[in-house]
């Protein structure tokens, strides 16, 4: 079988030209999308994450700021930033690049975010509305898989899904959207017995997981779909997903590559989110 390799840095880039055209439409009227990215202490992958939404933001059009703050800083101080911005008009979108420093709660500064401007989609009022079908910001992964889904052309209506990975930013949001579209979904993890026989199964496969190779050819069916969102550094530098990519070549219907797949697509999702999020503020304004 010839195996599709799905390119998202191409997709990407043809979604990206989409929304340029948004936030120039948006910029023409004086109402030029904002975006604050915040960053808590020095993991050096938040710093490379941060620095790339950055520039994808300039490269659209969209207004960026960066904040660091220190490793030191503290849960009142992220805050006071967070309600400052959520009543500053040239913003839009607020994002606080996870993971925080273990002394921050998580779940207290992602509620503190108005949800108007959360366009990670981590808000519990934005994922009340993804779960009840009404979805106004999606998590930027799980909304660029179904991106590339939707163009690639593959149907999930009445088709079996398999996730592995139960997160509240990749699994459980992208098993809802599957689910919406019709797909029948499986969302297994760290405690599933058996995880093969379950892939086995899968018209589509996503894996989220953050284990080098865990998805191996006798995983899955022949002819499957399947998404690797995984991002793993191994000891010699190399960057690899979650699925033994060469081993899916000639066995599977479409497979994405990391680097090169997911990642470039949930950039891109980010900034259309933060491109609705001015829609949205302009129609109410
Ligand atoms: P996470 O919060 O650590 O969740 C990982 C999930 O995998 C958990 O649900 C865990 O189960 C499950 N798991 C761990 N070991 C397993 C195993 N051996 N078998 C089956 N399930 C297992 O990670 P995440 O934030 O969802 O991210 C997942 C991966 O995607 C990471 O590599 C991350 O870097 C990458 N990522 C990529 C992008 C992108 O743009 N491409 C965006 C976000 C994340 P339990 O719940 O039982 O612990």
């Amino acid at each position: 079988m010839d195996t599709r390799v799905i390119d998202g840095v191409a997709l990407a880039r043809r979604l990206r030209e989409a929304i340029r055209e948004r936030a120039a439409e948006l910029a023409k009227r004086g109402r030029t999308p904002g975006l604050v990215a915040i960053r808590v202490g020095d993991d050096p992958a938040s710093k490379v994450y941060v620095s790339t939404k950055m520039r994808v933001s300039v490269e659209v059009g969209i207004y960026s700021e960066h904040v660091e703050l220190g490793a030191d800083a503290t849960e009142e101080e992220l805050l006071r930033r967070i309600q400052a911005l959520n009543a500053e008009p040239r913003i839009h979108g607020i994002l606080v690049q996870l993971p925080l420093p273990k002394h921050i709660a998580t779940d207290r500064i992602l509620e503190a975010i108005a949800p108007e401007k959360d366009v990670d989609g981590f808000h519990p009022c934005n994922v009340g509305l993804l779960a009840t079908g009404q979805p106004r910001f999606v998590p930027c992964t799980p909304a660029g898989v179904m991106a590339m889904l939707e163009t690639e052309g593959i149907a999930l209506d009445g088709r079996e899904a398999v996730i592995i990975g139960r997160s509240n930013i990749v699994g459980k949001p992208m098993a809802l959207l599957l689910l919406q579209k019709g797909a029948t979904v499986t969302i297994c993890h760290s405690r599933t017995q058996d995880l093969s026989s379950h892939t086995r199964r899968a018209d589509i496969v996503v894996a989220a997981v953050g284990r080098p190779h865990l998805v191996g050819a006798g995983m899955v069916k022949p002819g499957a779909v399947v998404i690797d969102v995984g991002i793993n550094r191994l000891s010699d530098g190399r960057l690899v997903g979650d699925v033994a990519f060469q081993s899916m070549l000639g066995k599977v219907a479409c497979v994405t590559p990391v680097p090169g797949g997911v990642g470039p697509m949930t950039v891109t999702m980010l900034m259309a989110n933060t491109v609705r999020a001015a829609e949205l503020a302009s129609r109410a304004a």
